[in-house]
């Protein structure tokens, strides 16, 4: 354990130091915003926001011993901030809300205790009691009473059983001597876990493939924020220079890079940080396109895939549940960005579709409180266009059991007006598709637009509706096919009776994300609609 503990502990020093190199260029970011606040309130902003020098002081991460068992959270997407021995066998274990809740006063994200990752080691057989006794409020939806977590003994995970009662997790746990065991809300998917990832991804890809793997933004932590680059090989004819100055940081001024004349498919993901099931959607997309099959070879013969594996690795690495390392939830910001201090992920995600010619953009989520897997749509006026955006979402309803399409909640966008109109909630019946019309909201630009930094939540007219990729992708860059991929942590409901999901329904999900895709392009209805809107975008 020693040896293990004190590799962290040089892993985890070695980052800060890194950290605390980023901290002035990240004052400089956040002063040179142009945001329209007077000196007064961004000083407040400044002082409030930058409340976290570096991870030294993230109160996720801690290394405790009380009388022979030792608890540590101390490493990358560790969560768990504090134990207290209650009686000889019972400990209470508290877990830290995204920054410690000192989030900044622009958005409203309270309730944010949700993610847990710690190890703990006895000297002694010991049977001990756990009770996490701060789980938040807010996704009490995700827990039942016979929720699992998840455990790993010798370097297996499994499901574990836990009583979840009154917003606390209860679970017992049989300890043998000098076995570390450790303790999960999910198996983790850490930075570190995301590059290794990469690394061997990489070494088995057929040769007919084309991979780059490059840093196409850092984080506000200095953490790299990469970009994945797939397709078939073939004559890359190289377009014009391309290369933002913000983007790209490792290249040289005046490098050229490779644009495709092929569309490009952006994918994204752990934009939240805890949702790790996002992460195993896309292992299930990249193994698809590794193993080469039809639906792969057509899709990477015509496309190049684009891939941003974590947009927020400062909250992964930090053991958040959902924001940034400045208490951002960056899925909220997208119509903002210009504004704010640099929300690196989201920028690249606005510029890649900005520069490159996006057909499809899919934002990858995991959900806490709707049940099942679903799609966030956008809504577009013409019916026939309409139709051919949810061509996608039909697809993975013909070939994904759990998946529900009536949660395709559609945003519309009024381009002349600049206003999201939220029509409903559809419904499977008539033809698949119904609105919802007593549920249609109109959000003005004016709700979109900060009032005062005075009031406590100047974003509140509804968090949930502004800001998120998918809409903004497609009001700002004409990208029609824009999606937010969703599936729920632990739950999927079919014929009334519930069921768990499974690793492997997550990675599953994933390879029909690829089938759906292919068997769209079979739809010459769509195909025709594309055909359209593509030729339209190009004259
Ligand atoms: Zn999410």
């Amino acid at each position: 354990m020693g040896n293990k503990q004190s590799n962290e502990k040089q892993i985890q020093e070695s980052q800060i130091s890194q950290n605390q190199s980023q901290l002035s260029s990240r004052d400089s970011q956040i002063s040179s915003s142009n945001f329209t606040i007077n000196k007064i309130q961004k000083q407040v902003l400044l002082n409030q926001e930058l409340i976290y020098p570096s991870s030294d002081n993230c109160p996720s991460k801690i290394n405790v011993t009380l009388n022979g068992i030792t608890f540590w959270s101390n490493y990358d997407s560790g969560n768990l901030s504090q134990v207290e021995q209650i009686e000889a066998t019972t400990f209470n274990l508290s877990i830290s809300e995204d920054c410690q809740g000192r989030i900044p006063p622009v958005q409203c994200n309270k309730g944010t205790r949700q993610w847990f990752n710690f190890k703990v080691i006895s000297v002694t057989d010991f049977q001990a009691n756990f009770v996490i006794v701060n789980i938040a409020t807010r996704f009490k939806k995700i827990w039942t009473n016979d929720s699992d977590i998840y455990v790993k003994i010798n370097k297996i995970w499994s499901r574990y059983p836990a009583v979840y009662q009154g917003f606390q997790v209860k679970f017992s746990f049989e300890f043998k001597a000098n076995q570390i065991v450790q303790f999960a809300y999910m198996p983790p998917w850490s930075y570190k876990k995301n590059q290794k990832f990469f690394d061997f991804y990489f070494s088995q890809l057929h040769p007919d493939i084309y991979f780059r793997r490059e840093t196409i933004a850092h984080s506000l932590e200095g953490r790299n924020i990469e970009l994945i680059t797939i397709t078939k090989n073939g004559p890359h004819e190289q377009q014009e220079y391309y290369c933002p100055e913000f983007l790209f940081p490792d290249k040289q001024q005046n490098e050229s890079l490779i644009k495709f004349k092929k569309q490009y498919i952006l994918i994204s993901c752990r934009v939240h940080a805890g949702e790790v099931p996002a992460s195993f959607i896309l292992k299930g997309i990249l193994e698809s396109l590794q193993n080469y099959n039809e639906s792969a070879k057509f899709l990477l013969e015509n496309y190049v895939f684009l891939i941003i594996p974590m947009l927020n690795p400062d909250g992964v690495y930090r053991g958040h549940y959902r924001l940034d390392s400045l208490g951002y939830d960056q899925n909220r910001v997208y119509n903002r960005i210009l504004k704010f201090p640099k929300f690196n992920g989201p920028l690249a995600v606005l510029e890649t579709c900005k520069n490159y010619n996006v057909a499809f953009y899919i934002d990858l989520h995991a959900h806490s409180v709707l049940s099942n897997s679903f799609i966030y749509t956008n809504w577009h006026p013409d019916p026939s266009i309409h139709q051919a955006i949810l061509e996608f979402p039909k697809q993975m309803k013909s070939k994904v059991a759990h998946f529900r399409i009536k949660e395709a909640m559609s945003t519309q966008i009024n381009y002349e007006k600049n206003q999201y109109e939220i029509e409903g909630i559809y419904t499977e019946k008539e033809e698949n598709i119904q609105k919802a019309p007593e549920l249609k909201i109109h959000l003005t630009k004016e709700n979109l637009v900060p009032q005062s930094m005075n009031d406590d939540c100047p974003y509140s007219i509804n968090p949930y509706l502004t800001g998120v990729a998918k809409s903004d992708v497609y009001l700002t860059t004409q990208v029609m096919f824009s999606y937010t991929l969703e599936v729920n942590y632990r739950f999927y409901t079919k014929n009334k009776q519930v069921f768990k999901y499974e690793i492997i329904d997550f990675i599953t999900l994933g390879r029909d994300v690829i089938e759906s895709l292919y068997s769209a392009h079979q739809n010459q209805d769509f195909i025709q609609i594309k055909q359209h809107l593509d030729s339209n975008i190009l004259n």
